[in-house]
């Protein structure tokens, strides 16, 4: 997602305290940060933020990060936020590469990744969120029995990382081709931004959930 350029989106987020200044400095300290030491959940690639915001409002003993790249969109997430405070959820913006530079081992619960760009060359399947790369810096920061959940449109996304899951050592635990229509894994399902818009045209929603 790449929203035109906003004015004043930098400053308002360097001011924003919904939002995590020197990431960096929490590794390890999550617990501190948050106050308590409730599990912490992590959406990486949040967009506009509905699907993590409307999460840390359901779940209010549970704590959650989100992180996105880009300014413009990131400050959709902090206006909301402005509006409808939540003292368990922060935001970061960042590049997903240097999510272990930014999160502790063990230090994260379960791993969110919605409508993740799909990178359709091949030279650059290491930048997609649920390649081998990924999965390994993953490995680094969750809990032992920690999960992701991953959901996409986009069919040829999805079997590559089918793929990948054997060669990183992960275990498929669910996975659907169609969640809107399965029963099971559509129970308590949370729309991202994304989601609303390919699921009401018709398209249907892959969703995988992985452990080690
Ligand atoms: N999760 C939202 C948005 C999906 S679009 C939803 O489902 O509605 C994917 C989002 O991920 C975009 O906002 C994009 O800027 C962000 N993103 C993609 N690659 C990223 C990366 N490497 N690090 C951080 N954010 C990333």
């Amino acid at each position: 997602m790449r929203l035109r350029n906003i004015t004043g989106s930098r400053e308002a987020i360097a001011d924003s305290i919904y939002v995590i200044h020197e990431p960096r400095s929490c590794r390890g300290r999550w617990r501190e940060i948050f106050g308590n030491d409730h599990p912490v959940r992590v959406e990486i690639g949040m967009g506009k933020g509905r699907f993590i915001m409307d999460l840390a409002k359901m779940n209010p003993d549970i704590n959650y990060v989100g992180i996105e790249k880009y300014s413009s969109v990131l400050f959709r997430g902090i206006q909301k936020m402005e509006a409808d405070p939540l003292v368990n959820l922060f935001f970061i913006r960042m590049e997903a590469e240097e999510i272990t530079e930014v999160f502790g081992r063990g230090e994260v619960d379960r791993i969110y990744l919605n409508f993740s760009d799909p990178w359709p060359k091949d030279r650059h399947a290491k930048r997609r969120l649920p390649s081998r790369e990924f999965l390994r810096r993953y490995d680094e920061i969750l809990v032992r029995d920690g999960v992701i959940e991953f959901k996409t449109d986009n069919a040829d996304l999805f079997q590559f990382a089918l793929e990948e899951l054997e060669p990183a050592g992960w275990h498929l635990d669910q996975m659907t081709r169609d969640l809107h229509r399965d029963e099971e894994m559509m129970r308590g399902n949370v729309m991202t931004e994304y989601e609303e818009r390919f699921s009401s045209r018709g398209a249907p929603i892959y969703k995988y959930i992985i452990s080690r």
